[in-house]
C-alpha cells in the first residue's frame, strides 16, 4: 500500500543560462519592490553588480560570514530597518543565502535569491545562525525564497575543486533524502533524479571548468536536491556532519562530501529500495559502487584529518551523533558503529 503526505513550497524557479540580469528584474517587478538590499559577499562584489545592477537599490550590503553569526545577522537586519528596504537579493552561496534568509526572519521582507554555488538553501525554508559555537535551525515559511534565478554561468568562478565539494553536498542531499524521517516516494523521485544530474553534472566540471553544460546540470541537481530534503528532513548522514560542523568548525561542503561514501556504506546493505534506485541513478551495478566511481572521477575529499579534525575528537563527536540518530534510520545506530565510521572518515580510507 502506498500512503503519504507531501507539502511541496511555494517558489517560482527561473532558470537560464546568461540571463540572470534579466531574470532577477522580472522577479523584483513582479514584487513591486522600489528599494531592495542586496546581500552579496566582498569576493562575489563584481559578480554582484553585473547582476544586480540595474535593480533599484538601496542598500548594498557586503559582510557574509560562514554559518551566519547572529551579531552579523543583526547588523544586516538593522541596516534593512534603516533603509526602508522591501525586497531582499541574495548573490552567492549557502553563507549569503544564509543571510538573507535571517533577515527575513525577523522583518518578514521577501528574498530573490541567486545562487552561486550548489548548497541548495535557495529552495529550503531552513534557517541556521550561529550564537558563539552553538548553531541553530529552523524551519519558517517566511525564510523561503519567494523566487531561485539560476544561472550557470555565475558558477564558472566558482575554483573546480570547492564546485566538486559543493556538489557532493547537493549528492549528500539526495542520498539523505532516501531514508531520512519524513521521506516519501515525492521526494525519493526527486532525489533519483538529482543524484543522475549530479552524476553527469560533476564531471562535465572537473572536464572543462568554463564550460556551461556541467554547470547547469549540478545546479539542476542542486535545486532536486534541496526541495528533497526540505520536504524529508536531516537523516542520519546530515546528523553527523551537524554535529562535525559545530564541534571542530569544518568546512560545510567539504565535510558533507568526506562523510557521505561512509553513511551510504552503513546503510546501504539495510535500506533496500534506497540502495536499488541509487544505483539506478549512478548507471552502476551497486549504490556504494557507483559512488565509489563518481568520486574517483571527481578526485573528491576523503579524509576529516585533510579538512582540520583532530583524532581525539572521533569519541566525543561519535557520542554526540548517537544522541541526535533519527528516528527510523533503516540500520540501527550504535556507539561502536559510529566511532567505526568517523575513524574511517577521519583516516580516508575506504568505506566499511
Ligand atoms: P559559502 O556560501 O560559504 O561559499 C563558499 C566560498 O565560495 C566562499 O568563500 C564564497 O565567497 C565562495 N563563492 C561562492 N560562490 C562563488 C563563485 N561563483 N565563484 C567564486 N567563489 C564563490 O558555502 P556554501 O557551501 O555554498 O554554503 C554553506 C553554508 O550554507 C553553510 O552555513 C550551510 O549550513 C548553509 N546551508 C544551508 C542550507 C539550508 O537549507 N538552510 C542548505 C545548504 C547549506
Amino acid at each position: 500500500m502506498m500512503r503519504f503526505e507531501h507539502v511541496s513550497l511555494p517558489q517560482r524557479v527561473r532558470f537560464g543560462t546568461g540571463e540572470a540580469a534579466e531574470n532577477l528584474a522580472a522577479e523584483i517587478e513582479a514584487l513591486g519592490a522600489s528599494r531592495v538590499m542586496v546581500i552579496v559577499s566582498d569576493g562575489e562584489r563584481e559578480l554582484g553588480h553585473a547582476v544586480a545592477g540595474g535593480l533599484p537599490v538601496a542598500r548594498w550590503h557586503h559582510e557574509v560570514v560562514m554559518h551566519v553569526p547572529l551579531e552579523v545577522a543583526e547588523r544586516a537586519r538593522q541596516a534593512a530597518m534603516a533603509e526602508h528596504v522591501d525586497a531582499l537579493v541574495s548573490i552567492g552561496g549557502g553563507s549569503t543565502t544564509g543571510l538573507a534568509k535571517a533577515v527575513a526572519l525577523t522583518t518578514g521582507l521577501p528574498i530573490v535569491a541567486v545562487p552561486t554555488t550548489y548548497a541548495g538553501s535557495e529552495a529550503t525554508d531552513v534557517w541556521g545562525l550561529t550564537e558563539g559555537a552553538r548553531k541553530t535551525t529552523g524551519t519558517d515559511d517566511r525564510v523561503l525564497p519567494r523566487a531561485v534565478v539560476y544561472d550557470a554561468a555565475l558558477t564558472i568562478g566558482l575554483p573546480v575543486q570547492l564546485s566538486v565539494a559543493s556538489g557532493l553536498n547537493a549528492l549528500a542531499h539526495c542520498v539523505d533524502s532516501m531514508w531520512a524521517p519524513r521521506a516519501d516516494p515525492i521526494d525519493r523521485a526527486l532525489a533519483a533524479e538529482g543524484i543522475r544530474a549530479l552524476r553527469v553534472g560533476l564531471p562535465l566540471i572537473v572536464k572543462e571548468p568554463t564550460g556551461t553544460e556541467g554547470r547547469e546540470h549540478a545546479l539542476y541537481g542542486a535545486y532536486l536536491s534541496a526541495r528533497a530534503f526540505a520536504s524529508a528532513g536531516s537523516g542520519l548522514h546530515h546528523k553527523i556532519c551537524h554535529v562535525l560542523g559545530g564541534m571542530f568548525n569544518l568546512p560545510h561542503a567539504q565535510t558533507h562530501a568526506v562523510v557521505l561514501p561512509h553513511v551510504l556504506a552503513f546503510n546501504a546493505p539495510c535500506a533496500d529500495d534506497a540502495r536499488r534506485r541509487i544505483a539506478v541513478a549512478f548507471d552502476a551495478p551497486q549504490a556504494v559502487e557507483g559512488l565509489r566511481r563518481l568520486y574517483d572521477r571527481l578526485d573528491a575529499p576523503r579524509a576529516l584529518r585533510d579538512l582540520g579534525m583532530p583524532e581525539d575528537g572521533i569519541d566525543a563527536a561519535a557520542a554526540a551523533v548517537l544522541d541526535v540518530v533519527p528516528s527510523g534510520n533503516p540500520r540501527p545506530v550504535t556507539l561502536a558503529a559510529i566511532t567505526e565510521l568517523l575513524q574511517a572518515a577521519w583516516e580516508g580510507t575506504d568505506p566499511r
